[in-house]
């Protein structure tokens, strides 16, 4: 038995879709919303995943203005720029592109932006009203994970779920977003005993782990729902070949490129899953939909008409 693929790209499409008509009401009403993106310096990553933020918000319409401050900034001047766009009633949302140089205080920064404003969820405010069940905004990432489970009409009351990884960013908010749809959770992490026993209870089995491959067929019940977060960068022969031997397709990309994406999970797990994430094109895609999301959201929030 071969796992059903869930389509991240096709459900994060349809979200922009959905966004993209609030928006296109909003801007007609007056109320375009509109995407503050601080860039520091010039980290090439970060440079590529704001290029991508920056298109998602011209498709769908929303206002966009990226701020590009040098990166010997300073804790007060960074300060400074956040407090400016928390004052700006044209702005809904700020996101400060991480990581910030060394000599920026990061946390500072994040604690500054306004937490109507926090489209990455990542401000305690927001942690507080998501671990309290009240209108807030959630991070990208872990939205984007249930919304997968919603859309594919993938049951998780009542259901078992284990989140491996306990980030603040991913597994954290992923296990309090499973809690809240009345899943019964266990988080695990680098401490865990028995980690393969503990991920063979889960119904819904959620990797966020940062280890390419490492979630195999061990650690997965047959016909569990797989989750996986993962964005690895396979370079190492060896390690390819341990994940995908005799994959045509991936072999003629990695001979070409020199590397492959990969996610925590072992490809070999779509043997025994009943459904599975791809990667890439299963939760990447759901994590900029989702940013276009909030930044509809706290628009509404903000400037009245709803969540
Ligand atoms: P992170 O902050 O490094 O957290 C990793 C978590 O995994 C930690 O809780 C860690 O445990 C746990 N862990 C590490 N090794 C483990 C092991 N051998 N056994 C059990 N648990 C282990 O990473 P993150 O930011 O949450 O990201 C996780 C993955 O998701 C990465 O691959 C990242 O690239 C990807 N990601 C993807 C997206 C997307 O858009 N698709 C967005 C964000 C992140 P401890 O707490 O004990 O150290």
């Amino acid at each position: 038995m071969s796992a059903t693929i869930l389509d991240g790209t096709k459900i994060a499409q349809q979200i922009r879709s959905e966004v993209a008509e609030n928006v296109k009401t909003m801007t007609a009403a007056g109320a375009r919303p509109g995407l503050a993106v601080v860039l520091v310096g010039h980290n090439p990553a970060s440079e590529i995943y704001v290029r991508g933020k920056v298109k998602a918000c011209e498709e769908v319409g929303v206002y966009s203005e990226t701020l590009t401050p040098h990166d010997t900034i300073t804790t007060a001047e960074a300060l400074a720029l956040v407090e400016e766009l928390n004052c700006r009633e044209d702005i809904d949302g700020i996101l400060v592109q991480l990581p910030l140089p060394p000599q920026v205080d990061a946390k500072k920064v994040l604690m500054a932006v306004d937490p109507a404003k926090d489209v990455d969820g990542f401000h305690p405010v927001n942690v507080g009203l998501l671990s309290t069940q009240r209108p807030g905004l959630v991070p990208c990432t872990p939205a984007g994970v249930i919304e997968i489970l919603k859309r594919s009409n993938i049951p998780i009351a009542g259901k078992d779920a284990v989140v491996v990884g306990r980030s603040d960013i991913v597994g954290k908010p992923a296990a309090m977003l499973l809690i809240n749809a009345n899943a019964t959770v266990t988080v695990c992490h680098s401490k865990t005993h028995d980690l393969p026993g503990v991920c063979r209870r889960a119904d819904i089995l959620v990797a966020a782990i940062g280890r390419a491959g490492m979630i195999t067929r061990d650690f997965v019940k047959p016909g569990a729902t797989v989750l996986d977060v993962g964005m690895n960068k396979v370079t190492d022969a060896a390690e390819f070949a341990r994940l995908f031997a005799g994959n045509a397709k991936r072999e003629e990309t990695f001979r070409s490129k020199g590397s492959t994406l990969v996610g925590d999970v072992h490809p070999e797990v779509a043997e025994i899953a009943g459904a599975i994430t791809p990667v890439p094109g299963g939760v990447g895609p759901l994590t900029i939909a989702m940013l276009m999301f909030n930044t509809v959201k706290t628009a509404k929030m903000r400037r009245g008409g709803g969540q």
